[in-house]
């Protein structure tokens, strides 16, 4: 069985009517992209930044995320790169940072909203991510976002970011992508609208199961609740892949759900033309998704 799948390493996912399907790896530290390159990734569907925040006792610098980022663009050789902005809050605490004592958490001061607010966070990480650009092949996504508005703002801050680094003769690519997560049911029921100023999508479904169903992912009490295969769940995906999808744009998942080999069918299905999961289910999701129409 392990030798089948090795077999697949340098295989690329194509379904059976001939859709090429890119299935690509998730990373949380800059070295994590040994693993996804073994395992025949495509690229890297989602770089959850926040674990260069976590562990220590202050912010990385813009200097020291810069050498991350440009470290695993140069690693994946002009391959897809997909970083997240700072996801925090919610589950994920940094010890330098005072957050609000809130009740739902999750509901609350989190991601996007807490970069919106605290400019001076975000504008270090964005001129790490704006001057790694040169690199490779980088798309940047952004957090919880959950109307048009929160886009908008965050790429203002993007061309501010670039002026500044152009004026002190730094470069920067002009061909970055720039997309959201989609996480938040309200971003996966406006999608088709949303799809007009984004240049990509990532569905996450770990967050828009919960928020869906009101089932907290972290509660053991009302995990049956938790359903990656629930109707409306299912319902908003696809809405969220018909409605980049009428606008030219292209839908990854970066969620466990993507590399679930009971829901692949489905999404193939659908028409996710990307999937990005934990290195060690890349090949038994490629094997899955050749055997798809
Ligand atoms: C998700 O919500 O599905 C996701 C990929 O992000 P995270 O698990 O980091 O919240
Ligand atoms: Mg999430």
């Amino acid at each position: 069985e392990k030798e089948e799948l090795k077999k697949l390493i340098e295989v690329e996912a194509v379904t059976k009517s001939g859709k090429r399907i890119e299935v690509a790896g998730n990373i949380g530290k800059p070295e994590d992209v040994h693993k996804v390159l073994e395992n025949g990734g495509d690229g890297i569907g989602l770089f959850r930044t926040e674990f260069l925040y976590m562990d220590r006792e202050e912010m990385p610098t813009e200097e020291e995320q810069f050498e991350s980022y440009k470290y695993v663009l140069e690693k994946m050789e002009n391959k897809p790169v997909v970083i997240r902005t700072l996801d925090i809050g919610g589950d994920k605490q940094l010890p330098y940072l005072v957050m609000p004592n809130e009740m739902n958490p999750f509901l609350g001061y989190r991601a996007i909203r807490l970069c919106l607010d605290r400019t001076d966070i975000f504008k270090i990480q964005l001129r790490a991510l704006l001057r790694a650009s040169v690199y490779g092949n980088l798309k940047v996504m952004f957090p919880m976002v959950s109307s048009l508005d929160e886009f908008q703002k965050s790429k203002e801050i993007v061309e501010e970011c670039t002026k500044e680094l152009k004026a002190e003769g730094k470069e920067v690519s002009d061909s970055i992508e720039w997309g959201i997560m989609v996480e938040i049911p309200a971003a996966a029921v406006m999608a088709d609208e949303l799809a007009k100023h984004v240049d990509f999508f990532s569905i996450g479904t770990n967050d828009l199961i919960q928020y869906t169903l009101a089932a907290d992912r972290m509660s053991e009490k009302v995990s049956y609740l938790y359903d990656p295969m629930h109707p409306a769940v299912l319902r908003l995906i696809k809405m969220t892949i018909d409605g980049a999808h009428s606008q030219g744009k292209w839908v990854g998942m970066c969620g466990e759900m993507a590399g679930d080999e009971t829901a692949i069918p489905t999404l193939v299905e659908y028409g996710l033309d990307e999937f990005s999961m934990s290195a060690s289910s890349m090949l038994r999701a490629k094997q899955v998704i050749l055997e798809q129409k």
